[in-house]
């Protein structure tokens, strides 16, 4: 049997504007209706950041985060996964108050940032204290960490403040992001560079900015991994041409992934394949 490819949807996060697209989901709504379309569309994870409902923007209101969990569970049984990092760079949150809906809410999983970079211009600060502070608590609280890394020392972060002190036993997952200004450039031989730090055992999508999505994550399914798409990432279906809703972009991959030979993950399937999801 063909291996089964995971697709996440990342519906919103925290960047992207509506004069970017018309399309983009904010009020709570419309990330639960772009979310079930994107589960029927093949997507077994969503990736979720809040957004203040009035203006837009970014936002760390742990009662949209709720609102959003509440509609998503209400009409699909998608896994869900928070952000510990979005609004960092845009709304100055300390650690506390960008690990509090995760602590309040329990997803699924959760990503954690494995080390501090010039996010675009701003600073994205994740020290090694705030690292192990959040495997700690996010192990205490059975959600999964998903640890973002945007260059290969962030690789070596995780192998050695978490993996070498034991602080989460391993076999753990790992989104590699490509393509943010301040972090790794989007080449093939870049993605293939970081899929080899990875220790074996690990699990891992990719992810890829702007116009490099489709091209780095399908790079990612030939190197044995799973893929993110989204709004978050990239606004586009081809070139100049807008995506209508995050479901085709799902849709877009879940074609590239069944004609290359893969599967597309259901939700159970994913539960196997990452065994972390599990532990609650
Ligand atoms: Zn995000």
């Amino acid at each position: 049997m063909s291996r089964k490819v995971i697709i996440t949807v990342a519906p919103t996060g925290s960047i992207p504007t509506r004069k970017d697209t018309p399309y983009l989901p904010i009020r709570t709504e419309e990330v639960a209706q772009e979310t079930r379309r994107a589960y029927e569309a093949g997507a077994a994870v969503v990736h979720l950041h809040a957004r203040n409902p009035d203006t837009g923007g970014p936002s760390s209101d742990i009662e949209v985060f709720r609102d959003y969990l509440a509609a998503i569970r209400s009409c699909c049984p998608i896994i869900t996964q928070i952000t510990t990092g979005g609004g960092a760079t845009t709304l100055g949150l300390s650690p506390e108050e960008r690990l509090k809906p995760v602590e309040e809410l329990r997803p699924d999983s959760a990503s954690l940032n494995a080390g501090s970079m010039n996010f675009g211009r701003k600073l994205f600060s994740n020290t090694p204290d705030i690292m192990e502070a959040f495997t700690r608590r996010m192990k205490e609280l059975k959600v999964m960490p998903e640890f973002e890394v945007y260059d290969l020392s962030m690789i070596q972060n995780v192998d050695y403040w978490i993996r070498r002190t034991g602080i989460l036993a391993p076999p753990y997952q790992f989104s590699c992001v490509m393509g943010v200004m301040g972090g790794i450039p989007p080449t093939f031989k870049n993605l293939l560079a970081m899929k080899e730090s990875l220790s074996t055992g690990d699990s891992w999508q990719a992810i890829g900015i702007g116009r490099h999505q489709i091209p780095m994550v399908t790079m990612g399914v030939l190197l044995g991994g799973n893929v993110r798409v989204g709004f978050e990432d990239n606004v586009y279906l081809e070139k100049g041409v807008l995506a209508k809703s995050n479901a085709e972009l799902v849709e877009k991959m879940g074609r590239i992934i069944r004609e290359l030979g893969f599967e597309v993950a259901t939700v159970e399937d994913a539960r196997e394949i990452i065994p972390l999801l599990n532990r609650t």
